[in-house]
């Protein structure tokens, strides 16, 4: 079983520093105004995902949501892109959705 909670994005960049270089290097980096190819695996829903394994547990990190702490420290809610592409690993196109309204 996959385990899907923030606690594996801290995980991931505490204790597996050696990885960290294997999910940068499944980037195709490009200019930054194109999106950012990811060569490895991807979900139903498009987006890419990196496996790793800790004490015998398997984890899949959303590898747009693992960037996006890795540079700005912080993990919100829901980080989507700006280019619509799911897959895109281009740091300059995620963005933080918005909080839904509150409706009365
Ligand atoms: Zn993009």
């Amino acid at each position: 079983m996959a385990h899907n909670t923030d606690e594996q994005y801290h995980l991931f960049r505490q204790s597996h520093r050696e990885l960290n270089q294997d999910l940068w290097r499944l980037i195709e980096r490009r200019e930054s105004r194109l999106c950012w190819r990811w060569l490895g695996d991807h979900d139903e829903e498009g987006y890419a995902r990196y496996k790793f394994e800790h004490d015998g547990e398997v984890y899949s990190l959303q590898v747009h949501r693992y960037l996006y702490y890795a540079l700005y420290d912080k993990l919100p809610p829901v980080v989507e892109h700006s280019c619509d592409n799911p897959w895109c690993c281009n740091m300059n196109h995620l963005v933080i959705a918005p909080a839904p309204a509150i409706t009365c």
